[in-house]
C-alpha cells in the first residue's frame, strides 16, 4: 500500500448527514482502514447507537462491552475505551453499543450535555499533537439525526466530512445539517468547518448521477473530493462478512475509490498543515 502523508496535527473528522443510507458508516469505516493501510493512525469513535461501523471493524458491541456511551454518559476515559481493529494495523476503535440510544436523553439533564464528547477528546493523550505515537485522524460516525450525539460531535472537531448520496434532492437533504452546523459555529464552536464532502453511490452510467455531482459541486466547490464512490454490490456486501470493502475485496472499483478518496483527504490535509506555517512531517 502507499504510505500516506501525515497531517501536522491529528485531524477530527465527524461523518455527518441526517439522511439515513447515505454512506455515513461505509465512508467512517473504509476511509479509517484506507488511512490507516497508507501507515497513519486512526481511531473510529462509533456514535450511532445501531453500531454498524462497530459491526463492519469486527468489534464486538453487545451490552455487555464498555462503550463510547461511558464516556459520554459516565467521564470515562477514550483511552481506556478504544480497542485495537483486529485485522487492521494502525486502526482503534470506539464501539458503540444499544445503550446510547438512551444516552440522547439521559445528556438532557446533564451540565454542558453538547459538550460531553469534546472534553472526552480533549483528554485524550492520542490527540495532543506533540504526543510520539498520537492518532493522525479520528473519524467519528454519527447517527442519521441531528440530536445530541450529533450535536457532540459537532462540537468536539473542526472539520465535518459530508457523504452525499448522488440521488435526487441530494442538496435538499443537507440544508438541514447546514444550518446545523452554522448554529454550532455561532454558539458553540466556532472553528468548526464543512470540510469535506464525498459523493456515495455514484453511477456513471446514469446522467442523474453527473446532474447531481455538478449541483453539488457548484454548491460545495472545492471542498468536493475529485474522487466518487461508485455504486457497487462488493461495498454493501462487505459488512456482512464484518469487513470493509478494502479487506473483502481490495481491487474492486468501491475499495479503490475509498483508498482513492483517503488519499485525497491525507494530501489535503498534509497541505493543509503547510498553509498553517508549519511544514508537513516527512512522510
Ligand atoms: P448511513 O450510515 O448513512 O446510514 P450506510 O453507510 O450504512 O449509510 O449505507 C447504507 C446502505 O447502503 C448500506 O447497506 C450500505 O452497505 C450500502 N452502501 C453504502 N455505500 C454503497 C455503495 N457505494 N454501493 C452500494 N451500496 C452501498
Ligand atoms: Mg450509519
Amino acid at each position: 500500500p502507499v504510505r500516506l502523508p501525515r497531517p501536522t496535527a491529528p485531524r477530527v473528522l465527524v461523518v455527518a448527514n441526517q439522511k439515513g443510507g447515505v454512506g455515513k458508516t461505509t465512508t467512517a469505516v473504509n476511509i479509517a482502514v484506507s488511512l490507516a493501510q497508507g501507515g497513519l493512525k486512526v481511531l473510529v469513535i462509533d456514535l450511532d447507537p445501531q453500531g454498524n461501523a462497530s459491526t463492519a471493524l469486527a468489534i464486538e458491541h453487545g451490552r455487555e462491552h464498555a462503550s463510547v456511551y461511558d464516556a459520554l454518559v459516565d467521564g470515562a476515559s477514550l483511552a481506556d475505551l478504544a480497542r485495537p481493529a483486529g485485522e487492521v494495523d494502525n486502526l482503534w476503535v470506539v464501539p458503540s453499543n444499544v445503550d446510547l440510544a438512551g444516552a440522547e436523553i439521559e445528556l438532557v439533564s446533564q451540565v454542558a450535555r453538547e459538550n460531553r464528547l469534546r472534553k472526552a477528546l480533549d483528554a485524550l493523550p492520542g490527540l495532543d499533537a506533540s504526543a510520539e505515537d498520537r492518532f493522525d485522524y479520528v473519524l467519528v460516525d454519527c447517527p442519521p439525526s441531528l440530536g445530541l450525539l450529533t450535536l457532540n460531535a459537532l462540537v468536539a472537531a473542526k472539520e465535518v466530512l459530508v457523504p452525499i448520496q448522488s440521488e435526487y434532492y441530494a442538496l435538499e437533504g443537507v440544508g438541514q445539517l447546514l444550518e446545523t452546523v452554522e448554529l454550532v459555529r455561532a454558539n458553540l464552536n466556532p472553528d468548526l468547518e464543512i470540510s469535506t464532502v464525498l459523493l456515495t453511490m455514484y453511477d456513471a452510467r446514469t446522467r442523474l448521477s453527473a446532474a447531481v455531482a455538478d449541483e453539488v459541486r457548484a454548491h460545495f466547490g472545492e471542498r468536493v473530493l475529485s474522487t466518487y464512490i461508485p455504486r457497487s454490490v462488493r461495498v454493501s456486501e462487505a459488512p456482512s462478512f464484518s469487513q470493509s470493502v478494502i479487506a473483502y475485496d481490495p481491487y474492486s472499483p468501491g475499495a479503490l475509490s475509498y483508498l482513492e478518496a483517503a488519499r485525497e483527504i491525507a494530501v489535503r490535509g498534509a497541505a493543509m498543515g503547510e498553509a498553517e506555517g508549519g511544514p508537513a512531517e516527512p512522510v
